[in-house]
């Protein structure tokens, strides 16, 4: 399939699920993930209008930036080692995976502009899902706020593999309450609007308990492109 084909009936599908709850779709930002795809792939997904694009390793980010650079916006999704900060971070416009203290203080060091970040939660508590646990969110940005070259731009999570609507609501509801509480907090170095929630399997969902970035690799560049 196209991206400019699955990108219409993502669109379509993205306009119902903001129709069920009166949001306006221009408020979600599709990450296109092009982390199993090539380069050729990557260009096609560019030409579609996919101007925000994620990426969940260092290589494969690099290899990705150095072909088409500033010309989109990147957000860097995946787990992140420290001693790799160093190679990504003026180049990425967004981290969506800060998860420890440590990582904060790399990124502290080595932005040389303030880096939007998202603080990832593990709400589903899955033993194999990175994520700062959600009672511990708010003392986690609370500590952040030393580091001056960082701002929590939102929260961000991965929802279980699963059909079982009513649990991915669940999920997605406690990120959104998790961010409302943040927000409610009005600290200066954490805004916090934003959700990153929503894959290829459950972006409805997601979208239906208020992302507002969904990120979207298999259903829309496809696997193996
Ligand atoms: C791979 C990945 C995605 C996209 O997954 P799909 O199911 O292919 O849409 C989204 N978020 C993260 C963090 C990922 O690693």
């Amino acid at each position: 399939m196209d991206v400019s084909q699955n990108l219409t009936e993502i669109k379509a599908n993205i306009e119902a699920a903001c129709q069920k709850n009166n949001r306006n779709p221009e408020d979600v930002t599709i990450i296109a993930v092009t982390k199993y795809v090539t380069i050729e792939r990557t260009k096609e997904a560019i030409n579609a209008g996919l101007l925000n694009l994620g990426e969940n390793r260092q290589e494969g980010f690099i290899e990705k930036y150095n072909h088409f650079g500033k010309t989109v916006s990147w957000h860097f999704i995946g787990s992140l080692q420290t001693r790799k900060v160093k190679d990504i971070i003026d180049k990425v416009d967004y981290i969506h995976s800060l998860d420890r203290l440590s990582l904060a203080k790399e990124i502290n060091k080595r932005a040389s502009t303030v880096m939007d970040c998202f603080v990832q939660v593990n709400v589903s508590g899955e033993e194999s899902k990175h994520g700062i646990q959600p009672e511990n969110v708010m003392q986690f940005i609370e500590e952040i706020s030393e580091y001056t070259n960082i701002r929590i731009v939102g929260l961000m999570t991965m929802a279980p593999h699963s059909d079982d609507k009513a649990l991915l609501h669940k999920v997605f509801s406690e990120l959104r309450e998790l961010r409302d509480k943040v927000k409610q907090r009005n600290y200066r170095h954490a805004p916090c609007n934003y959700l990153s929630m929503g894959m290829s399997n459950d972006y409805e969902v997601a979208i239906m308990e208020g992302a507002t970035h969904i990120r979207i690799g298999s259903k829309l560049v496809g696997e193996n492109m």
